[in-house]
């Protein structure tokens, strides 16, 4: 049992759907007071009240957009005015567009970087303050096991933005380290989402076969890892990055899986 984390003030950005749903979902159950972020007003509406259905701690939603400076200042400011501070930054929200190397263009990286980099410094930079002020200030990356560990065509852009998160985290576990911040990264493997419906069931099912556990990971087990990381008993993990993903990583070949029968 990890001790209750009631009454410490979470946001999760890009939480108005997908994995950071899940997060929020995860943390408002343990007790978190969760403020979602993302862009889509009728979302966060959605997001907001099934969190408060939840019966825990409070919820709350701000929009904006994490590449913008002054949107992350704003979603701080958010949290402090509802919750009282900061205790916990899950900067989740990331963009995975595709483009083949041959084809791509600078502003098809430049939004990538800007959104899944930049927004990761920017969301960390906006929060420093509170975060210092908590006493035991948590961060909590979304990465991806795509560019840190494995690859995907189209997804070169995708795969340096998420490995640029690790580099990110390991200088910020090192420098936040004396204001009492960890910084750790959940690396989740393939994960249902409500975006994985429009890819069609044999998609789903091509996933599924190259994954050790021949399941698709669900958004909550990537709650349950930055719960982990939020808690008490992590103060003295940082810099951290853990795969969440059913083994996918693990296979050395096709014939690795298909032994397993
Ligand atoms: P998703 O369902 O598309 O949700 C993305 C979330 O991020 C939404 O809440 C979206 O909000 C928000 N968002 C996107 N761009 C934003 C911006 N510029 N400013 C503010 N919010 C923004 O995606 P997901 O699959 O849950 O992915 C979440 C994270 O997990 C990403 O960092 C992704 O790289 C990572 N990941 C996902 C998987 C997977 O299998 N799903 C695997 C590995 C890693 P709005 O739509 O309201 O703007």
């Amino acid at each position: 049992m990890l001790t209750p984390i009631t009454g410490r003030s979470a946001i999760v950005t890009g939480g108005t759907k997908g994995i950071g749903k899940g997060i929020a979902r995860v943390l408002a159950r343990a007790g978190a007071n969760v403020l979602i972020t993302g862009r889509n007003e009728e979302d966060a509406r959605r997001v907001v009240s099934e969190l408060t259905a939840l019966g825990g701690g409070s919820a709350a939603y701000v929009l904006g957009d994490v590449a913008s400076r002054r949107d992350c200042e704003a979603m701080a400011q958010a949290a402090i005015d509802a919750h009282g501070g900061i205790d916990i930054l899950c900067a989740n929200a990331g963009i995975f567009p595709d483009a083949k190397i041959a084809s791509m263009s600078e502003a098809d990286m430049d939004l990538v970087l800007d959104t899944n980099v930049k927004g990761t410094l920017l969301s960390v930079q906006a929060c420093l303050p509170a975060l210092t002020a908590s006493g035991h200030g948590r961060v909590i990356l979304t990465s991806s096991i795509t560019g840190p560990i494995t690859g995907f065509p189209g997804w070169s852009h995708y795969g340096a933005s998420k490995a640029a998160q690790l580099g990110f985290m390991r200088t910020a576990a090192v420098e936040l380290a004396p204001l009492g911040i960890t910084v750790n990264a959940v690396l989740p493997g393939n994960i249902a989402t409500e975006g994985l419906a429009d890819l069609g069931p044999e998609y789903r099912a091509a996933m599924e076969a190259s994954i050790p556990q021949r399941r698709l990971g669900e958004v909550e087990d990537i709650g349950n890892a930055c719960l982990f990381f939020a808690s008490d008993e992590a103060a003295y993990v940082t810099g951290q990055a853990l795969a969440v993903d059913g083994g996918q990583v693990l296979p050395e070949s096709l014939a690795a899986l298909e032994a397993m029968g």
